[in-house]
């Protein structure tokens, strides 16, 4: 296929509309859910999303969706020009390969992120960078990218890096790009989704709840994890309430 210069005008923008409209979607479907909650379970339960919040939210959403859609629209072209790792025929590494990416990149991802927001914590990058995405302490559906552009470039960098590094197919890398969006909408639900039963089984006691990440917002200093806390737990950086807040929020009625 020859990728003419009007194939990219059409597919470039249609990558950061995707991205766009998957955030308005994921927001506004969260706080649908949120309405089908109880009270009992709002984390910060004497606290209300403001609608200044929810515009401010949506407004640096909007500019902190534009760097991943970038990066993804960079591994994609290199990828049509052989140029990276990406593949594009799921039988030359097989089906095995195809899952086993998706796992790594997840692992990448928990890691990277970790690292990264431990790094934007530290003073100077925490006040031209991070300080945007914590104007939320008490996060709503809204805030998953609210957050500055460089910090966007910080967090999923790692993904142009791998596509030098490991084979990536460009439907594995999609499903773990849009995991990640879900996680990270669900973490900044404000409410505990999970049932007890889930979030006190042996897999449950290791991720990183809308409950945990909410502490995130309201204390600063602990809970830096992503899709789990088991960096947090290595680290020592994970809240000594954390545990207990969560059994608490999880039982509560729906
Ligand atoms: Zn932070
Ligand atoms: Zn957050």
């Amino acid at each position: 296929m020859d990728y003419s210069l009007l194939y990219w005008l059409i597919v470039i923008p249609m990558i950061f509309v995707s991205f766009i409209l998957r955030y308005l979607i994921l927001s506004f479907g969260a706080l649908g859910l949120t309405f089908l909650m109880s009270r009992n379970r709002k984390i910060q339960s004497s606290r209300e999303f403001t609608k200044p919040q929810i515009l401010r939210e949506l407004r640096h959403s909007f500019i902190g969706v534009i760097p991943i859609a970038f990066i993804v629209s960079v591994v994609y072209i290199l990828g049509i020009y052989e140029l990276n790792k990406l593949y594009f025929d799921i039988s030359e590494f097989g089906w095995v390969w195809f899952f086993g990416q998706m796992f790594l990149l997840m692992f990448i991802t928990d890691l990277w992120f970790y690292a990264v927001h431990r790094l934007i914590h530290t003073k100077f990058l925490y006040k031209i960078i991070h300080k945007r995405h914590h104007l939320s302490t008490d996060p709503s559906p809204f805030a998953a990218n609210s957050i500055h552009p460089f910090e966007s470039i910080l967090d999923f960098i790692f993904i142009l890096l791998a596509s030098f590094i490991f084979p990536l197919h460009p439907i594995a890398l999609f499903i773990v790009v849009n995991i990640s969006a879900l996680w990270s909408t669900i973490g900044h639900l404000g409410y505990e989704i999970f049932p007890r039963a889930f979030t006190g089984s042996i897999f449950g006691k290791y991720l990183n709840f809308a409950t945990v990440h909410n502490q995130h917002h309201k204390l600063f200093l602990y809970n830096f994890g992503y899709y789990t806390t088991i960096w947090d737990r290595i680290f020592g950086t994970l809240h000594t309430e954390t545990d207990d807040l969560i059994k608490e929020k999880s039982s509560a009625n729906y």
